[in-house]
């Protein structure tokens, strides 16, 4: 298992922004520490203009360049946000070649990517990663690429670049209604949205994860593309849900267990439980047994 990653994403942030630097630090900090789960690491891709290009518009692109205002109060114009965001999805893109390669990987980055449209930011996203990442992996010779969003929040910004591209299925997991309001039924030939009411069962929300996941490898994909959010866990101070860190882990076993090419991405997840909810999904994709739950 492959982490990648680069410090910088530590650099900003905004007092009270619940996307904080420390979802990270302290996500690598445990992952550090750990010593059951061997890792490697690596640095995020370059990202050149005409890779983002596939996902976004050359407006788009300026506009996150020049930082003329705050996209929302949610999304703010960062000092040097573009280069974050770009080398958040360069983490996506180096993910996806050590997958190729046969290595699992993670990339651990911020900013997130999923709510990133082709032609604006929001919901705390700029460029967005997963969908450039799987456009890339369509143009490096796969035919069937699945795109997998488990965040609690649906992935709008992931449909709307990867909707009726060929080659391309998306299907997302989320909380409807709840941020931001889109996603409560299928879009398109390829976009399959699986929207749950606020306060879902565990076990109905586990069985509406695992159908999905059925669907999406009864397709056959070549490869699979996770946008991994974290905040449908109990404790998130903004999902409503309530999964606990052990299904984490079993989604990462499930994906093992499809024998599949798989790379994943960091999206959302609040909680102060993140560190182990994310140690607890990459030990299941190595097939180590889950950790105690953690205590709140
Ligand atoms: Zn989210």
């Amino acid at each position: 298992m492959t982490i990648v990653t680069d410090e910088r994403c530590l650099e900003y942030g905004q007092t009270g922004h619940l996307e904080r630097a420390g979802r990270v630090a302290r996500s690598l900090a445990l992952l550090r520490e750990q010593t059951e789960l061997p890792l490697a690491w690596a640095s995020p891709l370059e990202v050149p203009d005409r890779v983002l290009l596939r996902a976004h518009s050359a407006a788009h692109l300026e506009r996150v360049q020049s930082l003329v205002g705050n996209f929302d109060s949610d999304t703010p114009a960062y000092p040097q946000i573009e280069q974050h965001a770009r080398r958040s999805v360069g983490g996506a893109l180096r993910a996806l070649e050590l997958c190729r390669q046969g290595e699992p990987a993670f990339s651990l980055l911020r900013p997130p990517g999923h709510h990133a449209l082709r032609e604006n930011a929001m919901g705390f996203c700029y460029y967005n990663s997963i969908a450039v990442a799987a456009l890339e992996a369509l143009r490096q010779g796969y035919s069937r690429v699945a795109v997998f969003d488990f965040d609690v929040h649906h992935g709008n910004g992931t449909e709307d670049i990867l909707l009726e591209h060929a080659g391309v299925q998306f299907h997302s997991v989320h909380q409807f209604p709840g941020y931001p309001d889109t996603g409560s039924a299928n879009v398109g030939s390829n976009c399959f949205n699986h929207p749950l009411p606020v306060g879902t069962p565990r076990e109905a929300y586990l069985k509406v994860l695992q159908r999905t996941l059925e669907t999406l490898l009864g397709w056959h994909p070549e490869v699979i593309a996770i946008s991994a959010g974290f905040d449908a866990f109990q404790h998130d101070p903004i999902g409503r849900q309530s999964l606990m860190a052990q299904d984490f882990h079993w989604l990462g076993q499930a994906l093992r267990a499809s024998n599949l090419p798989v790379f994943s991405i960091l999206e959302g997840g609040y909680s102060r439980h993140l560190p182990d909810l994310i140690l607890g999904y990459l030990r299941g994709l190595a097939g180590l047994a889950a950790l105690a739950e953690p205590t709140r």
